[in-house]
């Protein structure tokens, strides 16, 4: 089988758990800047998809090239032999981005690309008329860098992110690969409780549950690259028959989650059920201050309200208070806070073990971590 150069996407400050996903599934990678290297077969590419929980999507990488002008963009993107990627038919958006280069116009650039492969197809194919893009879908992207072009093929199609389950999501929903770093970034593991008493959605417990019961995350979705005809297509129906047999059926999981607002925790419970979890996960409205701790040694997990995105400043900090208040004295739990208030620790009453710098989206937050004293 052809094996391919690809490439994980990441967002900022996640590319080094997409780097481990990767690995621990056995690749060999190299990790950039929102990006994470490897190379494989149309199988790794299928598999990849179905297993990254933390990855934006999977990219083939089909050139690099310097190009500091539209000549050189130009030639090179008509050199490369897209007859065999691209059916005569194919529906190929060209999207772009450029930094720091003297291409810097993105327009012009997608417009060049988007060109130069149809002269390329046409050209092979012998035919004078316009292609009809009514076959199937293959997202290309330009991204210049410096000076340096490379032109990339997108497998998933919709982001990683969209697992399907989330039918509604409520005011301030996290993504679910982000969701599923920050589960990553704790010390959880199946045999522990996890606690998220702002669960909105549910998004980082369904998360949880998904890796408790090792479900690929992809398994109930599609991706472009399954109907791509240059492809093996066979290989996603073995590669989804395979991470259905690798679903752990009898583990038993202590997931508990609890918000204040009924409507979304009846989201949440549907959210669970549709995503397979449904029976892993206790949901309960409640309000955090009323949380009293029947367990020992649990993970939790929360994504408050930020004071520019949901609720006003002042109540906002309140709600950090009353969280030290009810959280400090657990002390054999671990506890991760998500939020972009640099006074969160002060409120909370507790400076934390550690922050780890992320993005909420395009919001700049900090992940503060509260380790306990007795692993
Ligand atoms: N991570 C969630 C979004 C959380 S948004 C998701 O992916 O969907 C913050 C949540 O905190 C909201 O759902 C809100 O209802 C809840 N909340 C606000 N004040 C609360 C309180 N005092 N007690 C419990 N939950 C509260």
């Amino acid at each position: 089988m052809k094996n391919y150069n690809l490439i994980a996407t990441a967002a900022a400050g996640i590319e080094g758990i997409v780097n481990q996903e990767l690995k621990k599934l056995g690749y060999e990678t190299q990790t950039e800047n929102g990006r994470v290297r490897f190379s494989g077969t149309a199988q790794d590419i299928a598999k990849t998809n179905l297993w990254l929980r933390t990855a934006d999507r999977i990219k083939i990488n089909i050139a690099e090239f310097k190009a500091s002008s539209f000549e050189e963009l130009f030639d090179q993107t008509y050199a490369i032999a897209w007859e065999d990627i691209l059916p005569m038919d194919a529906e190929f958006p060209v999207s772009g981005k450029s930094v720091k280069s003297q291409l810097y116009s993105v327009p012009n650039c997608q417009r060049i690309v988007k060109k130069a492969i149809a002269k390329r197809l046409m050209d092979y194919y012998a035919r004078k008329m316009p292609l009809s893009e009514t076959g199937n879908y293959y997202p290309i992207e330009i991204s210049l860098l410096k000076d340096m072009a490379m032109i990339t093929l997108d497998t998933s199609g919709t982001s990683l992110f969209k697992r399907g389950y989330r039918t509604e999501k409520g005011g301030a929903p996290l993504k679910e690969n982000m969701a599923a770093a920050l589960v990553k970034l704790t010390t959880w593991f199946p045999d522990r409780p996890l606690y998220d008493p702002t669960c909105g959605s549910g998004t980082i417990l369904i998360e949880a549950a998904l890796m408790g019961r090792n479900i690929a995350p992809g398994l109930n979705r599609s991706f472009a690259a399954e109907k791509w005809e240059f492809f093996n297509p066979e290989v996603w129906p073995q590669e989804k028959a395979d991470a259905r047999r690798q679903i752990n059926h009898e583990i038993e999981l202590n997931i508990f989650g609890s918000d204040i607002d009924g409507k979304m925790i009846e989201i949440a419970r549907q959210n669970a059920e549709n995503a397979g979890v449904g029976p892993d996960i206790t949901f309960k409205q409640m309000q955090l201050k009323d949380y009293r701790p029947d367990q020992e040694y649990g993970i939790l997990i929360s994504n408050p309200p930020y004071g520019d995105r949901l609720l006003d400043e002042e109540k906002v900090r309140q709600l950090y208070q009353d969280m030290g208040d009810v959280y400090r004295p657990m002390t054999t739990w671990s506890k991760y806070f998500l939020s972009s208030d640099d006074s969160f620790e002060k409120y909370y009453g507790e400076k934390a073990s550690k922050k780890r710098k992320l993005y909420n989206g395009a919001l700049k937050v900090n992940y503060y971590q509260y380790w306990s004293k007795n692993k």
